[in-house]
């Protein structure tokens, strides 16, 4: 387990949940904190808790991060506080439907929260870390990023931006010390089910980790420097992703040509 001395984390949605379990974890391993969600109480509370169990320094940064104000004053604060050495992108909610159903105003907050807040606070800390030569970003996406037929598009579709986010600030800014990890969940025991109208418990009881399973396992996934790491994934099933990967590479090269496909010369079937 990698113990950190004088580095201070960044966790959005550290309020409660996933958030929450990292809050704990990495005060454990010796990480100063700056917990950011809009409960204050709630934030107060558990600063107080790992205060004492801990000895971490812990600070509480009460903000609303689809509100463009807010999200810039916590983004300054990676160029302002050179001991943050490492961002959790949390925060996260899920719609009470799809986007036919719901106002369009409930599809725009979740693409403030999920899209744009960890985009800027990725942007920011990015250029802080790489202009050191160090640091590391974890973005909260799910396994809904690779099933997009399965939910509803907005929030798989916001999770598979962040998973193609990480991807690619890994690919290029990887040899400039910067560590990327995509953490795709499958369903956690969280509030976000109830926050958005659904009952965690239509689920068969297999289906659904414990969130503190599930940050442990994704610590070890980034104590090994995975770029993607998916909890629920079981070891037999990883030859599948693996095959799903070599696929994709496979494409690289062949996607983008002067000559269109010999298919879409062929005449519209009548
Ligand atoms: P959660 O229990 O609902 O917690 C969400 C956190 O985000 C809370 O701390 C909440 O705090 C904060 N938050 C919500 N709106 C915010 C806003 N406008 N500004 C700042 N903070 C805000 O959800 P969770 O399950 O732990 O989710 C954490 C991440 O995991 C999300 O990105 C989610 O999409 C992802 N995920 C979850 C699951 C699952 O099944 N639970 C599966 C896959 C991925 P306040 O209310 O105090 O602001």
């Amino acid at each position: 387990m990698t113990q950190a001395l004088n580095q201070t984390a960044l966790i959005t949605g550290a309020s409660t949940g996933i958030g929450a379990i990292y809050a704990d974890r990495l005060a454990r391993r010796g990480y100063d904190l700056v917990l950011v969600a809009r409960d204050q109480e709630r934030l107060a509370a558990l600063a107080e808790r790992l205060r004492g169990e801990t000895g971490r320094t812990i600070e509480v940064v009460r903000a609303d991060l689809t509100d463009p104000a807010d999200l810039a004053r916590v983004g300054a604060l990676f160029a302002g506080d050179s001991a943050i050495s490492l961002l959790v992108n949390n925060a996260g909610l899920s719609m009470t439907g799809d986007l036919i159903s719901v106002d369009s105003a409930e599809a725009e907050r979740l693409i403030a929260l999920n899209i744009t807040a960890p985009t800027v606070l990725a942007g920011a800390a990015g250029k802080a870390f790489v202009a050191r030569g160090e640091g590391a970003i974890v973005n909260i996406a799910s396994v809904l990023a690779l099933l997009p037929e399965m939910f509803d598009g907005v929030y798989s579709g916001s999770k598979a931006y962040l998973l193609n986010l990480s991807q690619s600030l890994a690919a290029h800014y990887g040899a400039k010390g910067l560590y990327v990890q995509a953490v795709l969940p499958g369903a956690t025991r969280t509030e976000i089910w109830a926050r958005s109208g659904k009952d965690i418990d239509m689920f068969p009881a297999d289906w659904v980790m414990d969130a503190g399973d599930l940050v442990d396992a994704a610590l070890a996934g980034f104590d090994r420097r995975e770029t993607i790491t998916i909890p629920p994934l079981a070891d037999a099933d990883l030859p599948h992703w693996q095959d799903m990967q070599t696929a994709r590479a496979a494409l690289d090269g062949k996607l983008s040509r002067r000559d269109v496909a010999d298919r879409y010369r062929e005449p519209a079937l009548a």
